[in-house]
């Protein structure tokens, strides 16, 4: 907070039919804009959402001519519904925009095809590993399995292979698994916009209060490992902004068994924070008002240089110095 703005009044606007969950949480943020999305098979709590309006991946890429694979998203092994939220399905921008996803999906999609190509499976094996990912190609409706990655992204999972192997049992797992592919990821890939999609503390839904609390440290070594990684850098160093917001707040009904849920649409589930810093944010300041999620997209462009039309237009403005 010492070295940004923090707004500690954000919300998720009380829109009828809007649910508090990590898949809308995520596409409010990355289109600024609220929508009632529906899984598109209707499955309950099923988060197959495609916005209609573009993402920040789309309008960066579009305005500075940015390649793939430096507007990324990591994300991790329990969200394969997300894995596709790189586009939106307007037809201005769309497929041609979208960023490269990191996760360990890819790779074992990626290592497949590798040892396909080896002659290094039998039919069997084969067999077997394509199962493995068939729930992540059923989310994968609007690519079927073409969403390839590109040589950046290929040259990065071969060095990843040349460093954890081929078996899934050595590389860190959970958020600091995203922790490790996004540090990676800035050293190899030079991102201009990345979003870590960290999750571990969504294991509360297990029941245990204390599965939430160790995520949240867990979460904050990995912010400070990537911060570090920036600090490292020469040219990331003092140019690269930070924002830190939740894709839904918690419940604090006192009279559920399992504490911290958000699918109930109870006030707290909408109360969420946000946290800038970087080159251009207000440093030490602390914002009461109350502002909204909506807002983060519109808000990044005017730091960024890209306008993002189609999101809500109110602008952060206490965050910028
Ligand atoms: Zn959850």
């Amino acid at each position: 907070m010492r070295r940004g703005t923090l707004f500690k009044n954000m919300e998720i606007s009380q829109i009828k039919g809007l649910n508090t969950s990590h898949g809308e949480g995520t596409l409010n943020i990355v289109t600024g804009h609220y929508d009632q999305y529906k899984d598109i098979e209707g499955k309950f709590l099923g988060a197959r959402f495609e916005p209609k309006v573009p993402t920040i991946f789309e309008y960066l890429r579009k305005t500075f001519a940015v390649p793939p694979h430096q507007t990324l998203i990591v994300n991790g092994e329990d969200r394969p519904d997300e894995e596709f939220y790189t586009f939106s399905n307007h037809f201005a921008f769309g497929i041609d925009y979208r960023s490269n996803m990191l996760s360990l999906y890819r790779f074992k999609a990626w290592l497949m095809r590798q040892q396909i190509a080896q002659g290094k499976l039998s039919d069997k094996e084969i067999e077997k590993k394509k199962k493995e990912l068939t729930k992540w190609e059923k989310v994968d409706r609007r690519t079927k399995g073409d969403d390839r990655q590109g040589s950046e992204l290929e040259s990065f999972w071969q060095h990843w292979r040349e460093y954890y192997g081929d078996s899934g049992f050595v590389n860190p797992r959970g958020d600091r698994l995203l922790t490790e592919l996004t540090v990676r990821a800035i050293k190899e890939l030079r991102p201009r916009l990345i979003m870590v999609n960290y999750q571990d503390c969504d294991y509360v839904h297990w029941g245990y209060m204390s599965h939430y609390t160790r995520a949240v440290s867990i979460m904050d070594e990995g912010l400070k490992n990537i911060v570090e990684a920036v600090e490292r850098d020469e040219e990331y160093r003092n140019n690269t902004l930070f924002v830190v917001v939740p894709d839904c707040g918690r419940d604090s009904n006192p009279f559920l068994n399992v504490p911290c849920q958000h699918h109930f649409n109870s006030r707290s589930a909408h109360e969420i924070f946000a946290l800038f810093v970087g080159p251009g944010v207000r440093r030490g300041d602390v914002v009461d008002r109350t502002v909204d999620q909506s807002q983060i997209a519109t808000t990044l462009g005017r730091f960024m240089g890209f306008s993002a039309e189609h999101a809500e237009q109110r602008v952060l403005e206490e965050a910028i110095a």
